[in-house]
């Protein structure tokens, strides 16, 4: 059997780049994908960690942000041809369950991801349904389309901030995500606040549309928002962290919305319950994305959001461990594997 390398769990919070054999077409409405680049996140680094702080399955390929070229369709595949690119929505829903029937797809009772509970796109195939591909244009360069998945989680979250032109929006934490949200909220009129003690990450949220970029532990975080929104507070406040409910509802205004986004199963937070009722806040949850990846595809298509600067690092899959210890350290925002 003619292997290939893979990026593999290999224990729990253990990554290794191993032998693997290679994927095949084994149902009839699987394609088989060519895969070109893949993204690194903050979940990947949740899973590597020890105590893991996200749900994992030992022995996958991992890899969930990925773009490729169909190299083979099964013989039930209608929408898809050897030769289209796509780029994979990694979270799969049966469809036929009664969370599927209430359009809870996030919420399916057999709800799986490609490069968390089955094998993903840190290699250079994978297989998966044809329902889980869009076709993304070749003029996307490999490593912006590989962003397609983050995208479409943080145009999903935009559309849950319920942003509006001319609000003010913090967003706590600059990593990836918290980067992404800064490009779209500004391109939706917000006027945007990162905090983020990470100075190379700061000075991104800069770049890529915030209008501040506070320090955690240097800077009076809170005064500086009231001073930003003539004393209201933030119209809205997003975690892309997962850790941070507490600073979120530090900084909203009255009757502001706040958006729990990133997720750490550790974290366990300590906040006001009567600041949300008496304030009438709005505490909302976004778990991953539904029915956003044609907006980011075309946000994409259209480069009408400059996302080069996100890409701080673009390495082959034997370089993979070195650039997750410097994601770990903040010294890195989007790692992007290269894998043709
Ligand atoms: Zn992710
Ligand atoms: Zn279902």
């Amino acid at each position: 059997m003619v292997g290939m390398p893979a990026a593999v769990l290999v224990d729990e919070g253990t990554l290794a780049i191993t032998e693997r054999p290679r994927p095949r077409v084994r149902r009839p409405g699987d394609v088989l994908i060519d895969v070109e680049a893949c993204g690194i996140c903050g979940t990947d680094l949740h899973i590597l960690t020890r105590p893991p702080g996200h749900p994992y399955r030992v022995g996958v390929v991992l890899g969930h942000e990925f773009v490729g070229i169909v190299a083979e369709a099964g013989s039930d595949v209608r929408s898809l041809r050897p030769g289209d690119r796509v780029v994979v929505e990694p979270n799969v829903a049966c469809g036929a369950c009664r969370w599927c029937h209430r359009g809870l797809v996030s919420h399916c009772e057999h709800f799986t991801s490609h490069g968390i509970f089955i094998d993903g796109g840190l290699a250079p195939q994978v297989a998966v349904t044809a329902r889980a591909c869009h076709r993304i244009a070749h003029s996307v360069p490999a490593h912006l389309a590989a962003l397609a998945e983050p995208l479409a989680c943080v145009v999903y979250g935009t559309r849950l901030t319920q942003a509006q032109p001319g609000e003010t929006i913090v967003v706590v934490g600059a990593g990836p995500i918290g980067l992404l949200f800064c490009a779209v909220l500004d391109l939706a009129g917000a006027t945007v606040v990162a905090v983020e003690p990470s100075p190379l990450r700061r000075s991104l949220a800069l770049t890529m549309g915030a209008v501040a970029a506070l320090d955690p532990d240097a800077d009076d975080v809170r005064g500086r928002v009231l001073d930003l929104t003539a004393g209201f507070g933030a119209d809205a406040t997003i975690d892309a962290v997962g850790t941070q409910m507490a600073t979120c509802l530090d900084l909203v205004r009255k009757g502001g919305r706040v958006v729990l986004f990133g997720i750490d199963t550790h974290a366990r937070a300590e906040v006001s319950q009567a600041r949300i009722t008496r304030d009438e806040l709005q505490v909302i949850g976004a778990y991953v994305g539904q029915s956003a990846f044609p907006g980011a595809i075309r946000l994409l298509e259209q480069g009408r959001l400059d996302l080069e600067p996100i890409v701080t690092h673009r390495v082959r899959l034997d370089q993979l461990p070195d650039a997750l210890e410097r994601a770990r350290a903040g010294k890195a925002a989007k790692v992007i594997v290269e894998l043709q």
